[in-house]
């Protein structure tokens, strides 16, 4: 799930006090084209000795590029390349952890995570569990994590997730799939470049741009809305029609939705996500569907909830000329699909966003599966 637990719920009433959550945000951030000839000198002052490493865990599609030449690796500093085609593991984690620990006998000065939603996610899981006992299944769930991170740096080479921003890393579990969501999560350096972002295949740019639509959509649509989460929802969804609907260069395009992403991020921080990432959430946990197509194979069959939405994300797949893969449902059993409406019933706070306190009274397994069978 990559949202956090929701806030307003958590608000605690008392009869003369009223305590709002208190939210941890990326405290610097560099943003251009260009920008990220400037790690090395942001790293700099990081570095505790030259036996503290700078640690470079990179999306393996640049591996035998020339962007490997522009990453600043001084002294020992170390760069693992890691495949993006699974999403990222508690086992993973762990084993890098593991690892990195064996090899070097001083602490890390940082962990840079350069990539998608999957290698952020990982650079921030990392970087907790360097300083954390046990493994990183333990911290799965909300504010469990009780020692600060390793410095940890985040680098974006796709838009959407709003990873960058927010204070959760989602992870696949021995039990669930889950985040570890906690104040130390954040990471404490975001560079946002958008030329990184020149080689996404046109498939993977839809899919992870809809994954910041469907977020602006379900918090802007959800009862958790406030005007904290409504201004940024409101930029991000408006962004997202730009580069999508509009006529924008490609330089502008990208840019845009690197913004739109970060908005979009911030939207859900303080609200919750809806319907779709619910029903995605089961989709990926049976099918092992990845996030950002599993949420735009759910949501162009939730015309009940989010009409106008939908209407618009139909629009945007014309216009790109986007096929949607179908079938995808179309083999599965009775026990898989109860096993998926179950784990997407179980996240009550996006239910309660998206449809109110009686959620429970409109939905129900039988319609949450006569939806799946359409994928
Ligand atoms: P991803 O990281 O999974 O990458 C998708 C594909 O794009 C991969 O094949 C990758 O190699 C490729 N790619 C990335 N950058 C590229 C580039 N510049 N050129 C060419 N190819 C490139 O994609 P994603 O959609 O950003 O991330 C999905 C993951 O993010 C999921 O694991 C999901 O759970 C997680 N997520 C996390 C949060 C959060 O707040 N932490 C929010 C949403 C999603
Ligand atoms: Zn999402």
């Amino acid at each position: 799930m990559d949202s956090n637990k929701q806030n307003v719920r958590e608000t605690v009433n008392t009869k003369t006090k009223v305590q709002h959550r208190n939210f941890p945000m990326v405290p610097r951030v560099v943003y251009g084209k260009g920008s990220f000839d400037q790690l090395g000198d942001i790293l700099m002052p990081q570095r505790k000795s030259s036996e503290a490493p700078c640690v470079f865990l990179v999306d393996d599609v640049f591996e035998d590029t020339d962007f490997v030449t522009r990453i600043p690796l001084i002294f020992n500093d170390r760069l693992v390349f890691i495949s993006a085609d699974e999403e990222p593991k508690t086992a993973q984690v762990d084993a890098l952890v593991e690892k990195i620990s064996q090899d070097f006998e001083e602490l890390p000065s940082g962990i840079i995570g350069i990539g998608g939603g999957t290698l952020l996610d990982l650079a921030k899981a990392v970087a907790i569990m360097l300083n954390n006992e046990g493994s990183s299944a333990d911290y799965q769930g909300w504010d469990l994590v009780s020692k600060p991170s390793v410095y940890h740096v985040g680098i974006p080479t796709i838009s959407g997730t709003g990873a960058e921003i927010s204070r959760t890393t989602v992870l696949l579990g021995p039990e669930r799939k889950l985040g570890i969501n906690s104040d130390y999560t954040i990471f404490d350096q975001v560079i946002l470049d958008p030329d990184l972002t020149q080689g996404v295949p046109k498939d993977q740019w839809f899919y992870t741009g809809m994954d910041c639509f469907i977020h602006c959509i379900e918090s802007l649509n959800g009862t958790f809305l406030n005007a904290f989460s409504e201004s940024h929802g409101e930029k991000a969804l408006a962004l997202c029609k730009e580069v999508y609907l509009g006529d924008l260069d490609v330089n502008e395009s990208r840019e845009k939705l690197m913004m739109a992403s970060w908005h979009g991020g911030m939207s859900i921080a303080y609200s919750q996500v809806g319907v779709a990432h619910a029903m995605s959430y089961g989709l990926s946990y049976v099918l092992g569907v990845r996030h950002g197509i599993g949420n735009c194979l759910v949501f162009q069959h939730l015309e009940e909830f989010y009409p106008e939405g939908v209407a618009l994300f139909k629009q945007m797949v014309a216009q790109q000329n986007i096929v949607l893969p179908t079938g995808i449902t179309a083999s599965l059993s009775d026990t898989d699909f109860d096993t998926m409406t179950r784990v997407a019933m179980s996240m009550e706070p996006l239910w309660e966003n998206a449809l109110g306190k009686d959620w429970c009274n409109t939905i129900s397994h039988a319609k949450l599966k006569t939806i799946y069978q359409k994928i």
